[in-house]
């Protein structure tokens, strides 16, 4: 089996209804897929998270040329030559994104080639289903009762199709996120996860201050305080409260990752499969992060094919200390609008009873809806 050809296939796509996180407003969705060709007449698809264009230049003139005629079963030997080809410009950010995608691409591939799921090729599964937490209650107005009648409509509708957790914005403003979390306690009662995510929109005072204000809602884990390239308030902030400090969907590859770990900075980390290196590097530092005694939860927010190669690597990530009610790591579950995440596979990855399953088919488990592709793909 060959490479034959590498395309990239940029999205986007427009929503209805805007929304909001601490640094801007939302108003499309958009979308990196690249598709592995080969002689064999498989196809691998991949899902890179980060700004689309820019990544797929990086994969049609720098990737591509040295994948075209090697064999994707070579998945290690390919990472080592594509980061090694970037390092100098790359280490971090588009130059690792954009290989996050090709990695998964050649994981779907090797698993499509042998007839097994990604999870039986990295010796998995350890679980075949997860838990999932819905992400959403993002700012939809800036008129605070308008924003909570919205927002509460939104939580009790994740009660109803049985989600045990769910993650709201805060990092707007000290009052309205006080208020805010005050209001989602209240409407989801004690029993349910509750985590808030600031998108680094707090600087140390901010977070430590606001920390220290939501501890008696319960608060499941507060994640990326502050900015990714600050540890040490990161580290400020984890001593300043009891609630657990998460992130790390803007970190890359082991690198980054051992300079958090040996920090002590985080409680759980959140690399996102189609950023940080892929699916390989993913369960590199998945072993890592366990070593460590630290918990990882994937960030996710990409189209299906993310979502897939997501829920391949949670099959296979350890579990911390083993026991009867040993912690099991969480599936982030996107739950705001997107026109194609679930539109773009034939069966989508659907969250049942708060519970998602593990594709058992080869590969990723999916199959792409290419009438979709095409109806959401912008550019040439
Ligand atoms: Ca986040």
């Amino acid at each position: 089996m060959k490479i034959t050809a590498v395309r990239t296939h940029v999205m986007e796509a427009p929503i209805e209804r805007r929304f909001a996180f601490s640094q801007a407003w939302v108003d499309k969705r958009v979308g990196l897929v690249v598709e592995i060709e080969t002689d064999s007449g498989l196809i691998g698809w991949g899902d890179g998270y980060g700004p689309p264009w820019a990544l797929s230049t990086v994969i049609e003139r720098y990737y591509a040329p040295r994948l075209v005629g090697r064999s994707p079963m070579a998945g290690e030997a390919i990472w080592e030559e594509l980061y090694n080809g970037l390092r100098d410009h790359g280490q971090r950010g588009i130059a690792v994104q954009a290989l996050s995608a090709v990695d998964i691409a050649l994981w779907d591939l090797r698993g499509k080639h042998l007839g097994v799921p990604v999870h039986v090729l990295m010796g998995g599964p350890i679980r075949s289903e997860v838990a999932a937490y819905a992400t959403g209650l993002y700012r939809r107005s800036d008129d605070r009762a308008e924003n909570h009648r919205l927002l509460r409509e939104e939580a009790e509708g994740y009660l109803a199709a049985g989600f045990r957790a769910m993650k709201t914005k805060v990092g707007f403003d000290f009052e309205d996120d006080l208020a805010l979390v005050a209001m989602l306690r209240e409407t989801i009662g004690p029993e349910i996860g509750l985590f808030v995510d600031a998108n680094h929109g707090c600087d140390v005072v901010q977070a430590k201050r606001l920390a220290h204000a939501i501890e008696p809602y319960g608060i499941g884990w507060f994640e990326e305080p502050v900015e990714p390239e600050d540890l040490e308030g990161y580290r400020e902030v984890r001593a300043a409260t009891s609630i657990p400090i998460a992130g790390g969907e803007c970190s890359f590859t082991r690198h980054d990752f051992r300079r958090i770990l040996e920090a002590r900075a985080i409680d759980i980390i959140q690399p996102d499969t189609a950023s940080c290196g892929g699916l390989t590097e993913a369960k590199r530092i998945a072993d890592m992060a366990w070593t460590h005694g630290v918990r990882y939860n994937p960030h996710v927010w990409g189209t299906g094919i993310g979502l897939a190669a997501a829920m391949q690597l949670l099959a296979v990530l350890p579990t911390g200390a083993p026991s009867f009610g040993a912690h099991q790591p969480l599936l982030e579950y996107d739950s705001t609008q997107h026109p194609f995440r679930q539109d773009l596979l034939v069966e989508p990855i659907r969250v049942q009873g708060g519970v998602a399953h593990v594709p058992t088919g080869p590969g990723l488990g999916i199959e792409v809806r290419r009438e979709v592709l095409e109806r959401w793909r912008i550019g040439p």
